[in-house]
């Protein structure tokens, strides 16, 4: 492998310019020339590359968003477009490109992979719904901030006794709401993994006031409902008022926390050894801590399972 680019495609996410750094530092460091694309599949289309040194990511590990943007591009999903995208990568003699981003992005990986060019997917969104990885980049930082959020919320509920809806983000999974709803300590956690019923929700919420609670927390995943029809629904049945808080693309800005700069850091590096190895076609993970890679064939096939154990916790520790 002499050259390789690297793209940010689909949702942005916390740690995706830690991630596009590591894999341009790697890269230069094995002598392997190295080119951003700019914004995502769209940009490969438009020819909009340009080589990438040792500065071009300073200062960019502590940032949110990604510094070669992103985008959403129709044309890449027909077979046309795809093989128009290894055109452009071989006429520039380019062998190898790691994409970051999410599912959708991950197809776009395979189509190319399929197509011979030596491609790896980093797994960048906050949703963490890839499979064959504990955690995409981004996701721990998405978590911390609805922790926060929650944190924030919970003051002012108490001194109101008063409940508390809080819709968070995660397309079709519901691990945002699972992790940040155990970690703040929610009453209720609402996924698309798991079936609910609003009159026991309902129920149990006057029981705990009732029982002295002073505040209630309802953390909603966006798949499993909307804050807004899930608050109207409660307050129907049990006369609590509740309040709606709509987190939305708040999760997806600002500074990403650590272990998504460590995570991204590593998982750059990782892929780029592997392209040097000759792997090809692989979605690049962090399993018990272990670095692994998985045919990203298996990965666009396969769903996240859920922590159905961690949901249990949850909800014991929540009565
Ligand atoms: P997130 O989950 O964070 O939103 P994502 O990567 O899933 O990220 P998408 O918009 O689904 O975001 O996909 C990003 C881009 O990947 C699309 O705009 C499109 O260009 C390409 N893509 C998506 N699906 C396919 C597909 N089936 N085949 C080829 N390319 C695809």
């Amino acid at each position: 492998v002499k050259s390789i680019a690297v793209l940010t495609s689909g949702g942005d996410s916390q740690g995706m310019n830690a991630a596009v750094r590591s894999v341009v530092r790697s890269a230069l460091f094995h002598g392997i020339e190295v080119y951003g694309v700019q914004r995502g599949y769209q940009g490969l289309l438009n020819n909009d590359l340009r080589p990438m040194d040792l500065r071009s990511v300073g200062d960019i590990i502590q940032r949110g968003g990604t510094i070669l943007q992103t985008a959403r591009c129709k044309e890449f999903v027909t077979p046309e477009g795809q093989q128009k995208g290894a055109d452009v990568l071989r006429e520039r003699g380019i062998d190898g490109l790691v994409v970051i981003g999410g599912d959708g992005s991950y197809q776009g990986a395979n189509k190319l992979s399929k197509l011979g060019i030596k491609t790896m997917g980093l797994p960048g969104t906050i949703d963490n719904d890839i499979p064959f990885t504990d955690y995409t980049i981004g996701f721990d930082t998405a978590v911390s901030i609805v922790v926060d959020a929650i944190n924030k919320l919970r003051d002012t509920m108490t001194s109101h006794e008063r409940s508390s809806v809080v819709e968070v983000m995660g397309r079709y999974c519901g691990d945002i709401a699972l992790y940040a709803g155990l970690a703040s300590g929610a009453e209720t956690i609402l996924v698309p993994e798991v079936a609910f019923d609003l009159d026991v929700v309902s129920r149990r919420m006057k029981e705990n006031f009732q029982s002295g609670k002073r505040h209630s927390i309802i953390i909603v995943a966006e798949g499993a409902g909307s804050g807004e029809d899930i608050a109207a629904g409660i307050t129907q049945r049990n006369g609590i008022e509740a309040r709606v808080t709509v987190l939305g693309h708040i999760q997806r800005g600002g500074c990403p926390t650590h272990n998504d700069r460590i995570l991204a850091s590593r998982l750059g590096d990782f892929a780029v050894r592997r392209l040097m190895e000759g792997d090809s076609g692989k979605g690049c993970g962090i399993i018990n801590g272990e670095l692994v890679v998985t045919d990203i064939d298996l990965v666009v096939n396969t769903k996240k399972p859920f922590n159905m154990e961690m949901y249990n916790l949850a909800s014991r520790l929540s009565q």
